[in-house]
């Protein structure tokens, strides 16, 4: 028997995406497939899009659109960007295909509007029972913590930024 999780990581502090892809490395561990989606893609080259291609065979990896900027100038250019992401979204929950579906920095696509929360509630609540569903992002909104199973606050603490120490490879990317 298998309860499919609705799992969220949020809050300011460093670690939201680390623990998804950790979440996502440990089920290819058993072997058990996964798609990572990306909603915003940063300028940095991740070390984890290299490290996907070492399990190719067990996660897919998608990189959604051009990157969201949230202050841009055709915010109608964005929402379209946002609504084809989530389809995509959607057909990889409704597969059956995987063990677990990450939404990498989802909550922004919700905090700006850029999707109506409700039918994405709808849609999570009814997915597949046996289905495993990680979002992660700042500012997730209550209506997602309180629909979902589990959640992580991420608190910073300290970060090294803060000393003027910049992103390093293999730790911010
Ligand atoms: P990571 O990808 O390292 O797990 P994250 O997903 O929790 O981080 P995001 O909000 O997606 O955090 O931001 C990603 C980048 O911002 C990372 O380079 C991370 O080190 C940096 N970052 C996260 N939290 C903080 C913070 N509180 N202060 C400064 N930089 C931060
Ligand atoms: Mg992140």
């Amino acid at each position: 028997m298998r309860k499919g999780l609705l799992m969220v990581f949020t809050g300011n502090g460093k670690g939201k995406t680390t623990a998804a892809l950790g979440m996502a490395i440990r089920a290819a561990g058993h072997g058990l497939k996964v798609c990572f989606i990306q909603f915003i893609k940063g300028s940095w080259h991740y070390g984890e899009l290299d490290a996907k291609e070492r399990f190719s065979d067990l996660i897919e990896w998608h990189v959604m659109g051009k990157g969201f900027t949230w202050k841009s100038e055709n915010l109608e250019d964005d929402a379209k960007l946002a609504r084809d992401a989530w389809k995509m979204a959607c057909e990889a929950m409704n597969s059956g295909k995987y063990h677990t579906v990450v939404l990498d920095e989802f909550t922004y696509l919700l905090h700006y509007n850029m999707l109506e929360l409700e039918p994405c509630l709808e849609i999570l609540q009814k997915r597949d029972p046996n289905q495993h569903v990680v979002i992660t992002g700042r500012y997730a909104p209550k209506e997602l913590i309180e629909a979902a199973d589990l959640v992580t606050e991420m608190q910073p603490i300290k970060h090294p930024l803060k000393k003027g120490v910049k992103a390093q490879k293999g730790i911010e990317f």
